[in-house]
């Protein structure tokens, strides 16, 4: 199930990126530290209580060919109205109502969809008579907040969470392999789809089946049922802000959420943009199995070196992702296509396997004999024993005397001989520190 959308909707300036920034989760560092990533970020996944969510800055998604400001709010707003669950409509507490904010709240009105008023600059107590005017606006109750403070977002949150869609899950054949492709526009994303369908050996089943979101594609091959999660969504073709290069983000985010295996499509021609890294960032943090698939591959001059070269600069700019297999293909001349599902299958497996745990503890107890763990002011950090809690991704609880010993780079030590002993290929592993005495 993908994850319930959040978006924050409002004029300029009244605080909607302040907003973002406190809800929105922290990215982990290997991602987060590759320069270029953090700015402008405008699609972040977040946490509230028990629930997670995705949340969209709408003011940040600048719709091209709209240079009338009332224009852009109009379509970032029905942006919202069509891609959120909840909206958060943010007002100026400052200001006052505004013309612009009724413009916003006109579009708003016809949504049906839930919309929490925020009134952002409460800083302190005494500004909170300020909010009574905004109930005119007719969204009910105004949550009075302060973005710079930190000053109200848990009632905030209190009443978005409330609003969302109960949390069933669907069920799932567990002998099905849901499969994404993402990248942005232009990679061949849709010519790599129509290429593997068409493959001889795949049977396209022609009930498709609907989810919330997405348009689902169920296929098969002699040995393994897929399902191809297509979050693409016909009925939003011809509007203005499908065009726009950071909407694609949305429908990558919830297509990686819906999938087991995610094929990160490269444009072999053009290179790796920053883009790229963020998405893919995204599927190693949502714990997905992950193939890069290098498109384009006929159009690329090359000599024998030039491969070898393309593999190193996937490695250098996807370091936290070296676990993901490489392939290069051509959708328009079908080069290599044949070869995208046997790696699907394979990376799969790794992603669901299970480890015996007599298995994992003679391979962790070997690892720690070669390479014996750190010690601090006389203290040795002692690996009691290794279980494996979970699959998709593949989870690890390291029990150790003492969790302050650990450091990273032992971590990565016994992932490293984890991942030698048993492949792993294609899927992010996790290692769960705890103590036991
Ligand atoms: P956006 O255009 O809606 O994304 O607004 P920004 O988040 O960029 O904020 C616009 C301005 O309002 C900035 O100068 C912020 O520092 C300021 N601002 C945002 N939140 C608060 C707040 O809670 N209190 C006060 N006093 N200023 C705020
Ligand atoms: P999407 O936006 O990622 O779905 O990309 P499309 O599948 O629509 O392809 C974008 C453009 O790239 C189209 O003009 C395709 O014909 C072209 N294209 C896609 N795959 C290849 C390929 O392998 N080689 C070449 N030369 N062109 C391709």
């Amino acid at each position: 199930m993908s994850k319930p959308v959040v978006a924050l909707v409002g004029r300029p300036n009244v605080g909607k990126s302040t907003l973002f920034n406190r809800i929105a989760q922290k990215r982990i560092a290997i991602v987060e530290d590759t320069p270029g990533v953090t700015r402008d970020r405008i699609y972040s996944t977040a946490e509230w209580l028990d629930h997670q969510f995705h949340i969209i800055d709408t003011g940040g998604i600048e719709i091209e060919a709209e240079d009338e400001i009332l224009m852009q709010i109009k379509h970032q707003a029905e942006l919202a109205i069509d891609e959120a669950d909840v909206i958060i409509f943010v007002v100026d507490g400052k200001t006052g109502v505004t013309e612009a904010d009724k413009e916003v709240a006109n579009l708003l009105y016809r949504a049906k969809k839930p919309i929490v008023l925020a009134v952002n600059k409460i800083d302190n107590i005494k500004m909170q008579e300020e909010i009574y005017e905004f109930y005119s606006l007719g969204f009910g109750e105004p949550y009075p907040v302060s973005g710079v403070h930190m000053i109200g977002l848990g009632d905030l949150l209190d009443a978005v969470v409330s609003h969302f869609p109960p949390q069933e899950e669907e069920p799932k054949d567990e002998d099905v392999i849901r499969v994404a492709l993402i990248g942005r526009p232009n990679v061949g994303k849709s010519s790599l789809v129509n290429a593997i369908l068409g493959e001889e050996r795949v049977i396209v089943s022609n009930v498709a089946g609907t989810t919330r979101d997405a348009i689902d594609t169920p296929f098969s091959t002699q040995n393994q049922d897929y399902i191809l999660v297509d979050t693409a969504g016909m009925r939003k073709r011809g509007k203005v802000y499908e065009t726009t290069e950071k909407y694609s983000v949305l429908r990558a985010l919830k297509a990686i959420d819906d999938a087991d295996v995610v094929l990160v499509v490269l444009d072999g021609h053009a290179g790796v943009i920053e883009q790229d890294k963020r998405i893919a960032g995204y599927a190693h943090e949502a714990g997905k199995a992950s193939i890069f698939v290098v498109n384009k591959w006929d159009i690329v001059e090359k000599d024998d070196k030039t491969m070898t070269q393309f593999v190193k600069k996937i490695r250098d700019e996807f370091q936290f992702m070296a676990y993901a297999p490489i392939v290069f293909v051509s959708a328009k001349t079908k080069q290599r296509v044949q070869k995208i599902l046997p790696i699907v299958d394979e990376v799969a497996e790794a992603h669901s396997m299970r480890v015996a745990t007599s298995v994992l503890n003679d391979v962790i107890a070997d690892a720690v004999v070669m390479t014996p763990p750190p010690s601090d002011k006389g203290k040795r950090l002692k690996v009691k024993y290794v279980t494996q809690v979970a699959v998709k991704p593949p989870t690890f609880v390291v029990f150790v005397n003492d969790k302050e010993l650990m450091h990273f780079s032992y971590e990565r030590y016994l992932e490293n001989k984890l991942r030698e002993a048993f492949g792993f290929e294609g899927t992010p592993i996790r290692l769960i520190v705890r103590e036991k005495e």
